[in-house]
């Protein structure tokens, strides 16, 4: 067993490695590690995909998804389109820690955020609201409400905003630690897709969606158009081929593989899929739809972190 700790992430989770590596030095746990790593990349402004400064809903209001699962006992927890609260990993820990429920959305999430003392922050920073006025101006979708009052202009309005949502407008973060121990736990957090529908959820906060780990065979986590990796279970997906003895890299293709079999009524350039994913021993590898995508990794023993190429997994299975 490798006993060093280890972590791996998305590239944007290269912010939050030296925290998660600080920890797991320190003797702390896969589970403080993850997510010390995914707080950092939540407060990193010009990240345009998670927390603070992350990009809006249609209607202009930033709503935060995040999960976490622990590999040794499979507790996880999850929250989803959460408003006003920058740290939804840390909620999502709260989730999983203090009540027998997985999951909390929408009001009910901000509530259980309010009364276990997490403090609200505006999320919308001034740049980010400019770029969705402008977009949604260019698209002709401004100044909308999206349930117009006698619902004559809503088919207009949808199909507008579906068209915008052609671009690639996706952002997450995610993060796979090992510790000492032997345990490992995995962390993401997001705003989500750009300019989504209010209350819309992707993968990212659904366990065995966009995340899962278990100490028995490994862990794996999604970035991408979380609509994808819910329809294949992409996390569990992987984890699962691992169970049944497959290498690594076999999971990742076949998990991506299966992605890219998907019918799909969106235009392919806004169907990019990304995997990292953690051996039970702690090997590590990464895999994406799209070429020249990378991923972050260290062990405790290394003094930097080491940007790795993904495999690029371009065929349906
Ligand atoms: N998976 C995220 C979602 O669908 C977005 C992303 O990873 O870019 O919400």
């Amino acid at each position: 067993m490798n006993t060093a700790g280890i972590v791996v992430g998305s590239f944007n989770a290269r912010v939050g490695l030296p925290a998660a590596i600080a920890i797991l030095r320190a003797g702390g746990s896969a589970l403080d590690a993850a997510v010390a790593a995914v707080r950092e990349v939540e407060d990193d402004l010009s990240d345009r995909g998670v927390g603070t400064g992350g990009l809006p809903n249609i209607l202009g209001q930033v709503e935060l998804d995040a999960s976490l699962m622990d590999g040794q006992t499979l507790a996880s927890g999850a929250v989803g389109a959460l408003k006003g609260y920058p740290h939804p990993i840390d909620v999502a820990r709260k989730v999983m820690e203090l009540t027998p429920h997985v999951m909390l959305v929408g009001d009910g999430a901000d509530l259980f955020a309010r009364l276990h003392g997490f403090e609200p922050a505006p999320l919308l920073t001034s740049d980010v609201e400019e770029y969705w006025r402008q977009t949604i101006t260019a698209s002709r979708v401004e100044d909308m409400t999206l349930y117009d009052r006698r619902g004559e202009r809503y088919a207009g309005v949808v199909r507008d905003w579906t068209t915008l949502l052609h671009q690639e407008i996706f952002g997450t973060t995610n993060v796979i630690a090992r510790d000492g121990q032997g345990n490992i736990a995995c962390a993401v957090s997001t705003s989500g897709w750009g300019f989504k529908w209010p209350g819309r959820l992707g993968d990212s906060p659904i366990i065995g969606a966009g995340n899962y780990a278990d100490n028995r065979y490994g862990a794996a986590a999604c970035t991408g158009r979380g609509e994808l990796a819910i329809r294949v279970a992409l996390a569990y997906n992987v984890v699962r081929s691992l169970r049944e003895g497959r290498p690594l890299d076999h999971a990742l293709r076949a998990g991506l593989g299966e992605v890219n079999a998907l019918p799909d009524n969106l235009e392919k350039r806004a169907g990019s899929m990304n995997i990292v994913a953690m051996g039970r021993d702690g090997q590590v590898a990464a895999a994406s739809n799209v070429p020249d995508s990378h991923y972050v990794y260290q062990t405790t023993d290394m003094d930097t972190l080491e940007v790795r190429p993904r495999l690029y997994v371009p065929d349906a299975l």
